[in-house]
């Protein structure tokens, strides 16, 4: 079962000046940084209320990020991510429902979490995660 939005992903060039964006325009405080290897990106996390807003950096030309600011420059909204109390039920009935799951298998993102994405070209343009804490 889906709980709530857990993050929105925000592709950002620079997490230096992004965070102090966030900091100082927003009056939002950086509560987490984290280097995922697997996915080559830097992150930054935020609280916003119940929903946190995770930054991501690439650290790599090969990071799926870096790839998104070659068509998005500025930046932007990359994906967004809920939270589930099943993770492996919740891609099953994704994948029941026709939609093409990016990872069949959940891996370990940021901040402790399993996760796994659902295509864009299945979900109608919105890069969909699903995540759950470590069991
Ligand atoms: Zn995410």
């Amino acid at each position: 079962m889906i709980t709530r939005i857990d993050h929105i992903g925000i592709a950002v060039c620079s997490l230096e000046k992004s965070i102090s964006y966030y900091e100082q325009a927003l009056g939002l405080k950086c509560e987490h940084r984290e280097v995922v290897e697997s996915q080559k990106v830097s992150t930054a996390f935020f609280h916003a209320g119940e929903v946190h807003i995770e930054l991501l950096e690439p650290t790599s030309p090969e990071s799926p990020i870096a790839k998104f600011l070659e068509k998005n420059p500025a930046g932007g909204v990359h994906h967004i991510a809920f939270a589930t109390t099943d993770l492996t039920g919740q891609l099953k009935q994704a994948s029941d429902a026709g939609v093409k799951l990016i990872h069949e298998i959940p891996f370990e993102g940021a901040a402790g979490k399993m996760v796994a994405f659902l295509h864009p070209k299945f979900t109608h343009g919105v890069l969909t995660e699903l995540c759950a804490p470590k069991a």
